[in-house]
């Protein structure tokens, strides 16, 4: 097995093997481009070493023998006395770590070889700056020392000269500052600094390979979701010397600019000074468009090479460079990182520039990247005063006055006030409230809290768990960690990207790219720098693309409009609970549950039918032309009625003044009736549609009638009825008959030809299993992925997110909570199996999916590889999954 290549040998789809800035470093030196010659160890070498504790056997030969050509290169053997070569040994893994491993300079000085280097260049100053700089990288990072030590001695070295600048230390106080660091090693250690070059170089490549294991390499890792196993490449490379004076230096640079994509110069560039000096930030550096009146030469040809990489890697670039004596040389290139809003621009203009094609742009964005250009934003440059700090829930920017309930938020709202709702933790009452408030900001819980969830589906900013916060929803205000009261009425700012919250009003500026899909910015706007129509271009180009079509979740005409805007192909999940909320509404559902008698339900249903009917015929004008599906009730009973305590608290206080409400009576024991210990898995869904004579038939009447009167006055409206929570095809037939009655009947009466597909939904792991069966009774399926998850994992949503997902996400049993990203090993092989076996049953069987994954990158992708025909999300996040599902098919 061969372990180290040269940098002749290998390019830049090496990185596995050779790490990012091996590969890199090789695809340079094969375009001609002046790299130091050197030499990369694999990551195959680091992984023997770290599993067995030493370097396979071989290394040592071949680094031996790639050293010699080194050196007969060079014309200078590694540490020799009079005319010595010195290398680098450089960390480098397949993906970028930036300064989290290690990386040891001008390897091959010793107490001989410094005056050899000093007499070679005829700069003693030079030969013993880099001497020191050895000893204390080599003695910091590959023998453990405590680098402060090292500090401390270079500080005291500048206050004895009375200076601040290291260019003020001569070669005098440069060479004494070297015998302090070696007393520094030889009393840390218990050894001598190793003089033998070859044992330095051995002893870096082994630290090397050990930060791979560092504590903050680990750490980073776990953040960005790096994989443990890979190891880190050891590369070998010729030093060239930024430090031999004002005709040298170094420098880093982007071949455009990284935060905005514009085209133009963009680095730091500091002479007179080695490698790390530039982002130590040890002296102040130059904007990169200095160097052209520094060294013309050099920073022309940095032009061309950068324009050569630029186009030769189709991408931005970023680059690290040494000038030494006014000669260039490039030691580091590789694509580089960049803002959401840069990686739009920078996408289409390679496209514009013929580098790329529209695929390969499209596949370059991220729908993470758009979600993130869509909120709107604190303006950066304004003062704002922070008082607490929480999870970033769901992003975006929102002032309000914090009130501390849903009522004073709904009542403050329509009166023309911005509000942010703060709450210790939220429940489902309070969603009138999330919806008025500009923002949710909670001091429980954590990002699959019920407020972060229900935040991200609707687009509104979210700040929940900020636990320094007190929150005292009774005497309406909260108190932060240092004491101040916030009241009812103050305002505040919540910054659901960080989780930063603000007192008083942090100025917004809203996102042209939302102001663009709202219709309001034309797509030929030059907005923010061709931001907008980047947008534009690769949206198009994605539709063109996609397979997926694209609904929205919305069950009232203005989410519906925003929706269409937006670009959604219909409405995959009309949720109609909403429609049993209210003053009026709600009394009648109060009857329904209470009724005795058959005439007393009746009469409920009876009321609550036009009231239904009306919000069907807005929904179907707004979304004239398009699917509708709409789903039949859903919820448990219970959360229509008055909350537990609450009404004990009412009858036992009128049970005191002797004056019992026989109407309090009855709900009370109705809510100790319909209380269940597990209400998810209790009667909901289509259990209670069977439990309920007349519920469904009622909803289903409503939909035809409405679909009728819409088609009589020449639209061209199209239900889908969709029945939630089936196990069995029983069920969903018993459903199916009564409301192929009620459609019957409604088509006969108003003479209107209905076509309305009878589906379910798929959210229960039997009705995933026995797919293939109630294919027979169903026209589609929209898989509900929320209960789904629920019940193949058997976590309960509302629960887990704040008792042990954490600790689950800390130990890697999942890396994002399934609830966010659809887990493709367990529900997904379910969602295939349903499709399958559905398919086999009826080859024209619609299939969507509904719920919080219709919406989310990864998971989109996995529903267009398992052929679904379309997802469902929330309006706003209509234009990620848009563009996800493009990707997705590229
Ligand atoms: P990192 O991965 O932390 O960026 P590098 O291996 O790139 O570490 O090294 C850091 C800096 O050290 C480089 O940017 C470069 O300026 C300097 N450096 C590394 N190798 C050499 C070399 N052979 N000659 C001159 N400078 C070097
Ligand atoms: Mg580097
Ligand atoms: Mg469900």
């Amino acid at each position: 097995q061969k372990f180290v290549y040269d940098f002749t040998e290998g390019n830049k789809d090496l990185k596995d093997l050779l790490g990012g800035k091996g590969a890199n470093l090789a695809e340079m030196t094969n375009l001609g481009l002046p790299v130091p010659p050197g030499f990369t160890i694999t990551t195959e070498a680091c992984k023997v070493y770290l599993e067995t504790g030493s370097e396979p056997a071989s290394l040592r030969d071949e680094v031996s023998a790639h050293l010699d050509a080194l050196e007969r290169t060079m014309g200078k053997k590694l540490g020799q006395a009079d005319n010595p070569l010195l290398v680098s040994v450089r960390s480098g893994a397949k993906f970028s770590m930036p300064g989290m491993m290690d990386t040891v300079l001008n390897i091959g000085l010793s107490d001989a070889s410094v005056q050899g280097l000093a007499a070679q260049s005829g700069n003693e100053r030079f030969a013993w700056d880099s001497y020191r700089r050895l000893i204390q990288m080599f003695g910091k990072t590959v023998l453990g020392v405590d680098g402060e030590l090292f500090e401390e001695a270079l500080d005291e070295a500048k206050r004895a000269k009375g200076t601040v600048n290291d260019l003020d230390l001569d070669a005098g106080d440069l060479r004494g500052l070297v015998e302090t660091f070696k007393g520094i090693v030889a009393k840390q250690t218990g050894r001598d600094f190793p003089q033998d070059p070859r044992e330095q170089m051995d002893l870096a490549i082994h630290a090397v390979f050990e930060s791979w294991n560092g504590d903050r390499a680990r750490l980073y890792r776990r953040q960005e979701r790096i994989p443990n196993d890979l190891g880190t490449a050891v590369n070998v490379c010729s030093m060239v010397f930024g430090n031999l004076g004002e005709d040298s230096g170094t420098g880093v640079a982007f071949t455009r600019d990284p935060a905005s994509g514009h085209q133009g110069v963009y680095g730091d560039y500091l002479s007179n000074a080695q490698g790390e000096d530039v982002v130590a930030g040890i002296r102040n550096t130059v904007p990169l468009s200095e160097l052209e009146n520094l060294d013309k030469a050099s920073y022309d040809q940095l032009m061309s090479i950068m324009q050569t990489l630029e186009e030769h890697y189709r991408d931005l670039c970023d680059i690290e460079f040494t000038i030494e004596r006014g000669k260039l040389w490039m030691l580091q290139t590789r694509v580089g990182k960049r803002t959401a809003a840069a990686a739009f621009r920078i996408a289409v203009q390679l496209v514009d520039q013929g580098l790329i094609d529209l695929d390969e742009a499209l596949h370059r964005v991220t729908g993470g990247q758009l979600a993130q250009l869509m909120f709107p934003r604190f303006d950066e440059s304004a003062k704002a005063e922070k008082i607490g700090w929480g999870i970033a829930a769901s992003p975006g920017a929102a002032v309000g006055k914090a009130v501390f309930d849903s009522y004073t938020a709904v009542k403050w709202s329509r009166s023309g006030e911005k509000v942010i709702l703060v709450r210790r933790e939220t429940n489902p009452d309070d969603l009138d409230g999330m919806i008025a408030a500009q923002g949710i900001l909670t001091s429980r819980g954590g990002k699959t809290s019920h407020a972060a969830v229900v935040a991200r589906g609707m687009g509104k900013t979210c700040v929940c768990g900020a636990e320094e916060l007190e929150v005292d929803t009774k005497r309406r205000r909260f108190t932060t960690a240092d004491g101040r009261v916030v009241e009812e009425g103050d305002v505040i700012s919540i910054d659901g990207s960080s989780g930063r919250v603000y007192l008083g009003e942090v100025p917004v500026v809203p996102s042209p790219v939302v102001e663009y899909f709202e219709g309001t910015l034309h797509a030929g706007a030059d907005e923010e720098g061709g931001l907008v129509q980047a947008v534009h271009r690769l949206m198009s180009h994605a539709d063109h693309r996609r397979k997926l079509r694209v609904r929205a979740n919305a069950d009232n005409a203005e989410d519906a409009a925003r929706a269409r805007r937006y670009g959604a192909q219909g409405i995959g999940l009309c949720r109609t609970e909403h429609m049993f909320l209210g003053e009026e509404r709600r009394r009648d559902v109060e009857r329904l549950i209470l009724a005795d008698t058959d005439e007393e339900r009746e009469s409920a249903l009876a009321h609550l039918l036009p009231l239904q009917r009306a919000d069907f015929v807005e929904l179907f004008t707004a979304m004239d032309g398009l699917p509708v599906t709409v789903r039949l009730l859903d919820p448990p009973l219970h959360e229509f009625l008055p909350n537990i305590t609450e009404l004990s608290v009412r009858v036992a206080l009128a049970e005191a003044r002797k004056d019992p409400n026989e109407n309090d009576l009855r709900l009370l024991q109705a809510v100790h009736r319909l209380h269940e210990q597990n209400p998810m898995l209790g009667l909901r869904g289509v259990r209670l549609g069977l439990v309920i004579p007349g519920l469904f038939s009622m909803q289903v009447r409503a939909i035809a009638e409405a679909a009728a009167e819409r088609k009589l006055a020449g639209g061209d409206p199209r239900a889908e009825i969709m029945i939630p929570l089936v196990g069995t095809v029983q069920e969903l037939e018993i459903v199916r008959d009564d409301a192929e009655q009620v459609l019957a009947e409604v088509a006969q009466r108003t003479g209107v030809d209905l076509r309305i597909a009878l589906g379910t939904m798929i959210e229960l792991p039997r009705a995933a299993v026995t797919a293939g069966q109630i294919a027979e009774a169903a026209e589609f399926f929209s898989f509900g992925t929320n209960d789904l998850t629920q019940t193949v994992w058997g976590f309960s949503r509302d629960d887990v997110e704040a008792s042990f997902f954490t600790a689950y996400l800390e130990k890697g049993i999942f890396g994002v909570s399934p609830f966010e990203t659809i887990d493709r090993d367990g529900v997904g092989s379910l969602v295939k199996h349903a499709v399958r076996e559905g398919r086999a049953t009826r080859p024209d069987l619609k299939l969507g999916v509904c719920g919080e994954h219709g919406g989310d990158p990864d998971s989109v992708h996995f529903f267009h590889e398992a052929g679904l025909d379309y997802v469902s999300c929330s309006p706003f996040r209509i234009p990620v999954a848009r563009l996800e599902a493009g990707r997705a098919a590229i």
